[in-house]
């Protein structure tokens, strides 16, 4: 089957020319989860740019979205459950596992296979502003699994419980080939195969945060198995998968083909398409990921017009973003891109504007960049950025909402004056 994941070892270059692209995102499998938590209000405004008249003050007001009491409450846009996800906040330690199979000896250097996936860590470092520093422990060495790679069933579309004794086997046959391997100090177990598996396709690359799987006197509770061919930003699946161990769903939309690659997100956030130019996350799910506090938030719940100085969401101060409650589980939000930190080839700069919304299961877009859209074109026009340049002001309507975001100015510190009217 062709999977995302077998393009996905295309790089940037192939990205320019491919009309449409697939994501690479992959299933995070979470089960067994536990009921959402109870909406938390309590989003406080920040002071907007001084300079600029308030017509309307946004009130603090309850901006984190409810999740739906029916529907998804794992993988969504509502408030993540940390209860269940990893927090990723400070020193936080995946083991890295290399296995064969006796049906497929490994024949690469598993130094330079831990080399490809190593850049995950300066990646996370960059995007969280230095509050996540992600460990890649590698156990340097091949370790056997004790069945052939046919036995087991590890297809795209593949259970929970097939993935778990995958994982099982692979994280047993590391402890007695290395019994130090000290499991509790590793909250999450990567566990990346020989490139000889041809019994195994890149789409059997996923997250898992289903039922603990006990291994000794040990529990693996959440894991990502990794599959497919090398290239040099490799490392960005481990980050995509990472991010689903983080509480974030997949933004790219499901199809079997590959076709809903870039539909709703383009090439941003890397839970959108892991090779995009502008993998950097949405403010959004820097919120979620307890990156971004809640003062760096402007929340706008009532009627009217309001004032925001937004700063580039690649830049850990200032207010990151804007959000327009539409809804009890809807909202609109605004925020800035830049040609900085992981975004470093960012090909479109500027104002980003997107709906969330948390009853959307991941896969059908629960976040969608709102706005005009050249689909085929090259990936970086066809998810717009509005910009002072080169007419100013610009300006967007949303019309399923009766929301206005108006571009003022751009400032010297790459900041953006917008003004908000919301209905
Ligand atoms: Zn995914």
């Amino acid at each position: 089957m062709n999977h995302p994941t077998a393009r996905c070892g295309a790089l940037v270059l192939a990205v320019l020319l491919a009309a449409s692209l697939v994501g690479c995102g992959h299933r995070g499998q979470l089960l067994h989860r536990t009921a959402s938590a109870p909406p938390t209000p309590g989003k406080q405004d920040r002071e907007t740019a001084s300079a600029l008249p308030r017509v309307a003050a946004p009130k603090a007001a309850p901006c984190r979205l409810r999740s739906t009491d029916k529907g998804p409450t794992d993988l969504a846009e509502g408030p993540t459950d940390f209860t269940t996800a990893i927090r990723p906040q400070g020193k936080v330690k995946a083991l890295m596992i290399f296995v064969d199979f006796p049906d497929a000896p490994a024949t690469e250097n598993v130094q330079q296979r831990y080399d490809t996936y190593a850049p995950a860590q300066d990646w996370y470092r960059t995007a969280s502003y230095n509050r996540l520093d992600l460990r890649l422990d590698p156990v340097l060495r091949w370790v056997r699994m004790p069945k052939p790679s046919t036995a087991y069933g590890m297809k795209r579309g593949y259970s929970a419980e097939t993935q778990a004794r995958y994982i099982h086997d692979a994280v047993a046959a590391a402890k007695a080939a290395d019994p130090s391997i000290d499991l509790a100090a590793h909250p999450m177990v990567d566990i990346v195969a020989t490139l000889n598996t041809k019994a195994i396709d890149t789409g059997a690359t996923a997250a898992y945060a289903g039922d603990p799987i006990t291994v000794g006197d040990a529990q693996v509770r959440h894991a990502a198995t990794f599959f497919g061919d090398d290239n040099e930003l490799k490392y960005r699946v481990v980050a995509h998968e990472t991010g689903h161990l983080f509480g974030l769903p997949d933004l790219y939309a499901e199809s079997s083909d590959g076709s809903g690659n870039g539909k709703y997100v383009g090439e941003y956030d890397i839970m959108g398409q892991e090779v995009g130019a502008q993998p950097d996350f949405f403010a959004w799910h820097k919120q979620k990921l307890g990156w971004i506090a809640p003062e760096q938030i402007d929340c706008v719940t009532a009627p009217g017009t309001t004032e925001h100085r937004i700063s580039p969401v690649e830049t850990a101060d200032g207010t990151k973003m804007a959000v327009i409650t539409t809804g009890p589980n809807k909202a609109v939000a605004v925020e800035v891109r830049a040609k900085k930190g992981v975004d470093h080839d960012a090909c479109r700069t500027g104002l980003l504007v997107y709906s969330v919304d948390t009853t959307t299961p991941m896969g059908q877009g629960p976040i969608r960049i709102l706005g005009p859209r050249t689909p085929g074109a090259d990936p970086c026009s066809a998810a717009p950025t509005l910009d002072t340049k080169p007419s100013s002001p610009q300006q967007y309507k949303d019309a399923a909402t009766g929301t206005t975001i108006t571009v003022r100015n751009e400032n010297q510190d790459g900041s953006y004056n917008v003004t908000v009217t919301k209905t």
